[in-house]
């Protein structure tokens, strides 16, 4: 859990954030990220003028994710920046600004949960080893970046599979 004390950021106006959340944080489950060691936070944290709570950081780490086409590993740096804004839900910032909700009576803020959030959003849900990553073959499984087969590669016309399903009817 990463979370940011919300008195001391009162009192000191400006807070270094450097937290490192481990890959088996339960902040992840079941988000399908595939960390690869832990994900460090850096940046600072600091109130505005409107009692908003404002985390401006970089996140790093990497990722595995697996090759949608041939199911190897694929690894990606994570290097992002984030500007967290925490308020009442009902003030403005901006046009397309997002402020997540900030309870007033609370003492802390649980930015590692929107540090989650970003990530999520800022990573791609299917990836590929390689640009031209030829897959596994559909019918014998072999990883046809490494080896070829036997099996013809033509797809079955469609409209066969339309008659046959007549036939069997
Ligand atoms: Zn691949
Ligand atoms: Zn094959």
């Amino acid at each position: 859990m990463f979370k940011l004390d919300l008195p001391r950021l009162e009192r000191a106006g400006t807070l270094e954030i450097s937290a490192e959340i481990p890959a088996d944080d339960p902040l992840w489950e079941g988000s399908d990220l595939g960390l690869r060691g832990p994900l460090q936070v850096q940046g600072t944290a600091s109130l505005a003028g409107s009692g908003e709570v404002l985390v401006k950081a970089n996140i790093r780490g990497e990722l595995e994710q697996e090759c949608r086409r041939c199911l190897k590993a694929v690894l990606s740096p994570v290097d992002l920046d984030v500007l967290l804004v925490f308020g009442a839900t009902d003030a403005e910032w901006g046009d397309d600004g997002e402020i997540r909700p900030l309870d007033p009576e609370a003492t802390e803020l649980n930015v590692g949960e929107a540090v989650r959030e970003e990530l999520i959003l800022n990573t791609a849900p299917y990836v590929l080893c390689d640009e031209n990553c030829r897959g596994l073959c559909p019918r014998c499984g072999v990883d046809r970046n490494a080896e070829s087969c036997e099996c013809t590669l033509e797809e079955p016309d469609p409209r066969w599979d339309a008659l046959r399903g007549l036939k069997t009817e």
